[in-house]
């Protein structure tokens, strides 16, 4: 039987650990709906969508689908956690 492990460290969790962390990351995209002007709608013609179209065909369904959202689920062991927290969004 797989028993669960740190997504960093990769320690097993149900053995060493009493007390295992989840870290539940959604990445979706953010608009407002207020921002789309009638303006914005007379702008947008025929032409421009079937641009949109061939950008979007280009892309493979994945790709798409990570343009929207994506979830990720992580487990993680104590001194993982503390690690995480100190800088959940590392700079580049
Ligand atoms: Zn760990």
């Amino acid at each position: 039987m797989e028993g669960i492990s740190c997504d960093r460290c990769t320690k097993s969790l149900l053995i060493d650990e009493d007390v295992r962390y989840q870290v539940h990351i959604v990445v979706q995209a953010a608009y407002d709906p207020m921002e789309i002007t009638k303006e914005d709608l007379k702008k947008s013609n025929p032409g421009s969508w079937s641009a949109l179209m061939r950008q979007l065909e280009k892309l493979t369904e994945q790709e798409a689908q990570d343009q929207v959202h994506r979830e990720f689920h992580f487990d993680l062991c104590p001194p993982c956690q503390k690690i995480y927290l100190e800088n959940p969004l590392p700079a580049v």
